[in-house]
């Protein structure tokens, strides 16, 4: 019995890990494509050309499944669809409005908040959500060399009053799980650690990424496993990715969400309800509800802070305070999320 059961799970993982890498060397990153398959107006087709001509479109398959065909304005497409509106220069908006290029400290190492740290894992991510700073932060393509990453260790190592490191990016789920599994092992060693953090999108773009060997380097260590997705919309929740939270769920991780308030999207009482109760319906908390970072190319998805404000306190009157989201936003210099006020 034991011996025929061990290489059917050795079978499983493979097919599992082959499963989302297949996935992302499939992504649709041609906008005529993207529009023929959800059956748009071809007529949007230079507008998006040129949009992606300077951040390029990027999904994967298992998002554009979730997106309703016919509907220029579905809220899941708003996300990656590149546009006309992207072109337009607005006063206000810069190319690198958190001033992240000051906070390094040494290469893919973001140290600028109390006891928890970001590391740089990936530049790239699944998808190019087109509100993102990253269109405009020159993270490249680079993953974090090995001697990049053994120097970030080492710092690390060195700032005893850390608690916690961040895997974020791009998306740090990017990178296969062999490179994972060795830099959650070697995080695992720095005794004054006590948590493993992830941001990432990818659950929620492409479930399959939540495989066997993904769930061993996270959950498998002394480090309690913190995940915190990004999902906008309750029409991202669908039945695949809900299984693949609720399996994290199962595993120990604790689960929270950061979503972007973006106007077209989600900006009402009624998107962020739906929203908050999906997402606990899936086992996750919403976290942080951003002001979106003023990057060029992202000012039409811009909210008020006084709307956000009124959104935010009738959600308030709607549902349980802990699907209330915290409305923040990042300003440069500042040792935390800032509450919108
Ligand atoms: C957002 C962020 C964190 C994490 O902040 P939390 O409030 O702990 O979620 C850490 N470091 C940097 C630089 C950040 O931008
Ligand atoms: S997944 Fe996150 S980091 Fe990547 S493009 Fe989208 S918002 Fe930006």
């Amino acid at each position: 019995m034991m011996a025929s059961s061990a290489p059917d799970i050795q079978l499983i993982d493979t097919q599992e890990s082959r499963r989302w890498q297949d996935e992302m060397s499939d992504l649709v990153t041609e906008p005529a494509e993207l529009i023929h398959l959800l059956q748009l107006d071809s007529g949007q087709l230079p507008d998006a050309l040129r949009a992606a001509s300077g951040f390029s479109l990027r999904v994967p398959r298992s998002f554009i499944r979730r997106m309703r065909p016919g509907d220029p304005n579905d809220p899941l497409l708003l996300q990656v669809l590149p546009g006309a509106s992207e072109l337009q220069q607005v006063p206000g908006f810069s190319s690198d409005p958190l001033q992240e290029a000051e906070a390094n400290p040494l290469p893919g190492v973001v140290h600028k908040y109390h006891g928890r740290l970001l590391l740089i894992a990936a530049g790239q991510c699944a998808v190019n959500c087109r509100y993102c700073f990253r269109r405009e932060f020159p993270y490249g393509d680079n993953h974090l060399s090995r001697k990049q990453g053994l120097a970030a260790l080492g710092y690390i190592r060195s700032r005893t009053e850390l608690r916690e490191v961040i895997l974020s990016g791009g998306d740090p789920l990017v990178l296969n799980d062999r490179q994972l599994a060795w830099l959650s092992g070697e995080l695992a060693q720095i005794v004054h650690l006590d948590k493993l953090r992830i941001h990432s999108r990818l659950p929620i773009v492409a479930p399959s990424r939540v495989n066997r060997e993904m769930l061993e380097w996270f959950t498998g260590s002394r480090l309690k496993p913190v995940l915190v997705l990004h999902c906008n919309h309750a029409n991202e929740i669908d039945s695949e990715v809900r299984s693949a939270l609720l399996r994290l769920r199962e595993s120990g991780v604790t689960l929270l969400n950061q979503a972007v308030l973006l106007k077209g999207i989600n900006d009402s009482v009624t998107a962020l309800e739906a929203l908050s109760e999906s997402l606990f319906d899936a086992g996750v908390l919403p976290y942080y509800l951003h002001q979106l970072d003023r990057v060029n190319g992202a000012a039409h998805f811009e909210v008020p802070d006084q709307q956000a404000l009124e959104i935010i306190e009738q959600l308030r009157h709607r549902v349980p305070g802990y699907l209330v989201p915290k409305l923040v936003r990042e300003i440069p210099g500042v040792p935390s999320k800032s509450p919108v006020l």
